[in-house]
């Protein structure tokens, strides 16, 4: 193997770069900075963002010929106030990024300008898709897949930093990487009234608390233990005051599950429990299902060509995750277009994901990028 090492020169220059989208992040849908800066590194190294027709952010630079090997990454931040101790942070006041996309719109910029550089003996095209909008509803993969560029893909690579595995380690989960998502709202409506009367209402209150509950209880006795979920609710809002009873109180959750077959199950049972419950309490239940994301499935072969090549030439630095993550990514919309692999990063950082205390360690960079160029490098030199 030709092993890429990056020098010192070019880890300052993509450290530089990473702090440059750390300090100004910006919220799903609104990456407008953040893809100038994407397009001035490119015409910097004499390469070029082409823009989506769908969309006003984001867009894919592809470098070499033939067949594509494309590298997603996710470009957009979280509406999170950043920890002020933090030495590099956020200077857009209530957006940070939490999630470590900083990091991945870095580690596509340098594949491209790395194969930009070596691509004399390319087989490949190498195509780096900055999607804007991971962490919205709906979500920027279902956009960009309805982009018309998905001819002659033969792989889909994305990598994932992960702070709780150690600088220098790649993971990944062969099979299921992480779970389908969808979003669950549900809207009990009934007679509101004064609360010194509620025999004359619905007590909306009062029944939605039994709802969560026995929902929880009906659907635990009906799925089979083997089949992980979860079902769980963000919001519950409605009711103005202390002395009124309400007419409404909306629900909304996501319902996390590791195959499409237990997620149309569990909606079906959800569905049959809202309507049982109708009848039993003479309340209305609107139930909704605005969204939903697959799980993200680890593709086999590509699995195997992954544990061939941390095997043989890096046989430490690979992690095999035993479990999938609970955590839904849409990911999973582009393998339906290709096989791909969900890669995860070692950051070694401080904080969890999606918190104002979240921090990756810098030291996971060089490695990091490392892994996934010498990784691609290795997927370029297959011949059908
Ligand atoms: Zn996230
Ligand atoms: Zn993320």
């Amino acid at each position: 193997m030709n092993e890429f090492i990056p020098s010192v020169d070019f880890i300052i220059e993509l450290v530089t770069i990473r702090r440059q989208f750390h300090r100004y992040p910006e919220l799903a849908y609104q990456e407008f900075e953040t893809t100038k800066t994407i397009a001035t590194c490119l015409n910097s190294w004499g390469l070029n963002l082409s823009p989506f027709k769908n969309l006003q952010t984001g867009g894919f630079c592809d470098v070499g010929k033939g067949p594509i090997i494309a590298f997603r990454a996710d470009i957009d931040a979280l509406p999170i106030t950043e920890n002020p101790d933090h030495l590099i942070k956020s200077e857009n006041p209530g957006i940070m990024h939490a999630c470590g996309h900083d990091y991945h719109i870095t580690f596509g910029l340098a594949i491209l300008k790395y194969f930009h550089l070596n691509q004399a003996n390319l087989k490949h095209t190498i195509r780096v898709i900055f999607q804007p909008a991971e962490e919205a509803y709906p979500t920027g993969a279902v956009k960009v897949c309805s982009e018309n560029i998905w001819q002659n893909i033969r792989y889909f690579v994305t990598a994932h930093m992960q702070n709780d595995l150690p600088v220098g380690t790649i993971a990944f989960c062969p099979g299921i990487a992480n779970a389908s998502s969808s979003s669950i709202e549900i809207t009990l409506i009934g007679r509101g009234g004064h609360t010194s009367r509620p025999h004359e209402t619905d007590d909306l209150v009062l029944h939605t608390a039994n709802f969560i509950s026995d929902l929880t209880t009906f659907l635990k006795s009906k799925i089979n233990p083997f089949d992980s979920y979860t079902l769980v609710f963000g919001s519950l809002q409605g009711g103005t005051t202390h002395n009124v009873i309400p007419e409404r109180i909306t629900l909304k959750g996501t319902l996390r599950t590791l195959s499409e077959e237990v997620y149309k199950q569990i909606l079906k049972l959800i569905a049959d429990f809202c309507q049982s419950f109708e009848k039993s309490f003479h309340v209305k239940i609107l139930l909704e299902n605005p969204t939903y994301c697959p799980p993200v499935i680890n593709d086999q072969k590509l699995g195997r060509k992954l544990k061939d090549f941390f095997s043989t030439y890096y046989p430490e630095k690979l992690v095999l995750l035993s479990t999938p993550s609970l955590g839904a990514d849409d990911f999973a919309f582009y393998l339906t277009k290709a096989p791909g692999i969900y890669l995860k990063v070692g950051g070694e950082g401080k904080g969890i994901a999606h918190s104002s205390d979240f921090e990756i360690n810098e030291a996971s960079f060089a490695e990091g990028i490392a892994h996934l160029i010498n990784f691609i490098a290795f997927l370029d030199t297959e011949t059908r």
